[in-house]
Formats: C-alpha cells, sequence, structure tokens
C-alpha cells in the first residue's frame, strides 16, 4: 500500500488494516535471520499527520509472528505489541553531514521522497524494530547439541555432548583453542 502525501486530509487519516503474509513477502530481506511468518493477519492502526516538514505517523501493530528460535530453530509464537510513532522527513529537508540540528537521538524518524509513503515497508520495518537482536523460544531452551544436532528441548543427547556439564565442555573447547603450551 502506498498513500501520497498530498492526499491526507488536513485533519490526518486513519489506518485500519489487517495485514498479512502477502503484504509482508516483498518486504522480507532476502536472508531473514528470524525467518518471520505471519500465520494470522496481525491488526495496524496507523495516524498519518501531516505537518508542514514532515509527516507524523502514530499508531501500534499487534498480533501473533512465527519466528525460529535463534537457539533450537524450532518455530514458535512470538506477540507482537508495539507503538509507532515515525516522523517522515523528505529526503530534500535531511540534515547535511556537517549539520546536526535535527535532533534525532529521541526521535524515531525516516526519509522518504516526500511524495509517497510506502506504507508495506513502514509497517515491515516496525515488525523487524520490535524484535530483540536474539529471540528464544523461551529463556531456559536447551538448544540443540553441538555434536548430535538433536533438539535438546525434545529429547535427550543421543552422543552424550549435550548432557555435559556446560562449565565443562566450555572448558574443553577453550582448550582446544589455545595454542599448544607444550613447545616442541
Ligand atoms: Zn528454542
Ligand atoms: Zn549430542
Amino acid at each position: 500500500m502506498r498513500i501520497r502525501v498530498d492526499e491526507i486530509p488536513e485533519a490526518g487519516r486513519t489506518l485500519r488494516l489487517h495485514w498479512d503474509q502477502a503484504d509482508l513477502a516483498p518486504c522480507l530481506p532476502e536472508d531473514d535471520p528470524f525467518d518471520l511468518k505471519l500465520i494470522r493477519p496481525i491488526q495496524v492502526e496507523l495516524e498519518l499527520q501531516r505537518h508542514p516538514d514532515h509527516v507524523r505517523i502514530l499508531g501500534k501493530v499487534q498480533g501473533r509472528l512465527e519466528l525460529s528460535c535463534h537457539r533450537c530453530l524450532a518455530p514458535f509464537e512470538w506477540r507482537l505489541d508495539e507503538p509507532v510513532d515515525i516522523f517522515l522527513i523528505p529526503q530534500e529537508l535531511a540534515p547535511g553531514e556537517e549539520e546536526t540540528e535535527l535532533d534525532v537521538e529521541d526521535l524515531d524518524y525516516d526519509f522518504f521522497d516526500g511524495e509517497i509513503i510506502e506504507i508495506d515497508q513502514l509497517i515491515a520495518q516496525q515488525i523487524f524494530l520490535a524484535l530483540p537482536y536474539k529471540v528464544l523460544c523461551s529463556e531456559e531452551c536447551r538448544g540443540l547439541c553441538p555434536r548430535c544436532g538433536v533438539n535438546l528441548n525434545e529429547e535427550p543427547c543421543r552422543c552424550g555432548a549435550g548432557d555435559a556439564k556446560s562449565d565443562f565442555s566450555e572448558l574443553l573447547s577453550l582448550r582446544e583453542r589455545l595454542p599448544d603450551a607444550s613447545g616442541d
């Protein structure tokens, strides 16, 4: 969905959408580290406010996403509930490298061509911004055995390495990485 700035009425415009996998697909990065899927549409509520030198977009994105756990790689549901407050600034008003007039520290801002707002990209961006750096199916996720690869949340390790005390296996791998101290 795209919206022309000159079509936003003075009083602003409210968008309420159900946003689904088909909307998300073209906005996904090529190698999405989260393996993000929208099993059900998410709810998007945005209010577009037109100002002389920017467009402010306020609202929220809410729903349930499917992500892949970064530790055990299994898919799991993750609750998205993210407020939106973005300042869209026309590219031509972007400060040059020397200028730091714009106090952007506390602002969520983005630049655009000044005419067309790419709503889908903006929503996708908000979703990715909401995701933590590392997503886990649970804080206690035990991950995969580094040797036999079983999901330790679901079954016991077959090789024994996954059950070893983690302190001990870390020590072992540390020793393996150290240069041979025994000399010649
Ligand atoms: Zn996990
Ligand atoms: Zn194992």
